[in-house]
């Protein structure tokens, strides 16, 4: 099939939620249907053989694409949250991002250990919040196979905070 260009189906939206932050808009290529299917269908290809035990997903954009590439791949699906959203214990970490800081949570039980885990976010920025995202992995027992995003904002250099893991992007800017 036909292949989108997928960097023409985000939107460039300045100054959004702060001055000076150009944000990446996912929504437009998101309800592109053959867009959605291709991006979904690429993360498949990439990890189908990769015996990937558990999808972590990230508040809230990462479920976008984990939710899909889990059931795909017979995987698991584990959240990881925003304060006070998992109802059991939890293990916490502060995290600083492009524009404030934010909490992350696990489940203390949500993985076994030495389970075969990849991690999903829709954006790599100064990577605060995938770095949190590794720990809390770490601290359930996970085995991090790979980090993947759909966007890398490579000026802003997230990479270099993550040298102990495996980084894949689709769209780097
Ligand atoms: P960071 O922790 O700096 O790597 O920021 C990554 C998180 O913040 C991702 O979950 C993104 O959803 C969001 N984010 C940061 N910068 C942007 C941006 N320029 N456009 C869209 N989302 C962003």
């Amino acid at each position: 099939m036909e292949q989108t260009n997928l960097t023409d189906l985000i939107r460039n939206i300045p100054d959004f939620p702060i001055s000076g932050v150009q944000f990446k808009d996912i929504t437009t290529l998101l309800s592109d249907g053959p867009a959605f299917r291709q991006v979904i269908d690429a993360f498949v290809e990439r990890f189908k053989d990769r015996q990937i035990d558990a999808i972590v997903g990230i508040e809230s954009r990462g479920f976008i694409f984990s939710a899909p590439i889990a059931y795909i791949l017979g995987a698991g699906l584990v959240p990881v949250r925003k304060p006070g959203k998992l109802p059991a214990a939890t293990y916490q970490i502060e995290y600083d991002l492009e524009y404030g800081s934010n909490q992350l949570e696990i489940h203390q039980d949500a993985l076994q250990s030495g389970m075969r885990v990849l991690i999903i976010d829709d954006l790599l920025a100064t990577g605060g919040t995938i770095s949190a995202a590794c720990e809390l992995v770490e601290m359930a027992g996970g085995t991090i196979e790979e980090v993947a995003f759909l966007i890398e904002l490579e000026f802003l250099k997230g990479r270099e905070k993550l040298t102990n893991y495996p980084i894949f992007s689709l769209i780097q800017y």
